[in-house]
């Protein structure tokens, strides 16, 4: 199966062998627009290759990235001159969490029987964005959506011109939500893709992993299973909180719950543990004495 699916005319997506994560491709003049350019040192080859057939300079590409995790931000050295673009809180984070970062990718990388030409370096995007904002990436528009809850300085890019939304790491058919914060900070983000999905014309939902979601109705749905998903989680651990039950027996609990992934080849069971994690101690920290 080619990696590379083509949506319309200078719009693709490549799909990489590293957990099915997702870039995006536009083009269009001698420009392109990359989101999350991705994974391994290959395709990286691949993609780089595959834009410099449009866009030969790559002082006319634009690398949007909607969050530092390891396997969305190792592209940019396959670019040289791109504009960079990503949250305000971005640049932080990344450089905070470089050594994690690099030993990620390495691990992976090497795993998938390739090495990384060089070391990995975090890097301070060039143009940066917080909040619902329009920005222009050469001649593409993209609006952004703060949507934290998988992580703080996430971003999910809305492409009005094409109708399609680079969703990072939401609304996938092979993950839950996998959360670095209580549960009601991603429900937040899934409430402001929901007005998305109400407002606009959303033809192609493209997540960080896996396929694609095509036809608003698809794409709706997939945030409503995360979000009963979520609202699950939440009243499943709230009840063994209160019956007393320390974290081991709640997420021994909560291990019955179906869910997306749940003993896939892509398993979603650790994430599911961590999730329950999350759920009982911020209900912890809510009732803690001293709380009002
Ligand atoms: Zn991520």
């Amino acid at each position: 199966m080619s990696a590379w699916t083509t949506l319309e005319p200078g719009v693709r997506v490549r799909t990489s062998r590293c957990q099915d994560m997702n870039s995006l491709v536009l083009t269009a003049d001698d420009h392109a627009l990359l989101v999350d350019p991705g994974v391994l040192p290959s395709e990286l080859d691949d993609l780089a290759a595959a834009v410099s057939e449009t866009a030969p300079r790559f002082e006319r590409v634009a690398l949007a990235f909607t969050h530092p995790h390891w396997d969305h931000v190792l592209g940019m050295p396959w670019f040289p001159g791109a504009l960079t673009f990503a949250h305000s809180g971005f640049a932080d984070e990344l450089e905070r969490e470089a050594a994690s970062v690099a030993h990620a990718a390495e691990c992976w990388v090497t795993e998938q029987g390739e090495r990384l030409p060089h070391a990995f370096r975090p890097f301070a995007p060039r143009l940066t964005a917080h909040g619902t904002a329009a920005v222009r990436l050469g001649p593409f528009s993209v609006v952004t959506y703060d949507t934290p809850g998988h992580n703080g300085n996430h971003l999910a890019l809305w492409l009005p011109e094409r109708g399609i939304l680079a969703a990072g790491d939401l609304l996938s058919d092979i993950e839950i939500p996998w959360l670095d914060s209580p549960p009601w900070v991603y429900r937040g983000s899934l409430k402001t893709l929901h007005w998305l999905f109400e407002q606009e014309d959303v033809r192609v939902v493209v997540p960080g992993h896996g396929p694609l979601a095509h036809g608003r109705t698809t794409g709706y749905r997939r945030l409503l299973r995360d979000m009963d998903y979520l609202l699950h989680l939440e009243a499943g651990v709230s009840r063994a909180f209160q019956a007393g039950l320390d974290l081991e027996d709640t997420r021994k609990q909560l291990a019955r719950m179906e869910y997306v992934g749940k003993d896939a080849a892509h398993a979603m069971n650790d994430v599911h543990a961590e999730n329950v994690r999350f759920a009982y101690e911020a209900l912890a920290d809510s009732t803690a004495p001293g709380r009002s």
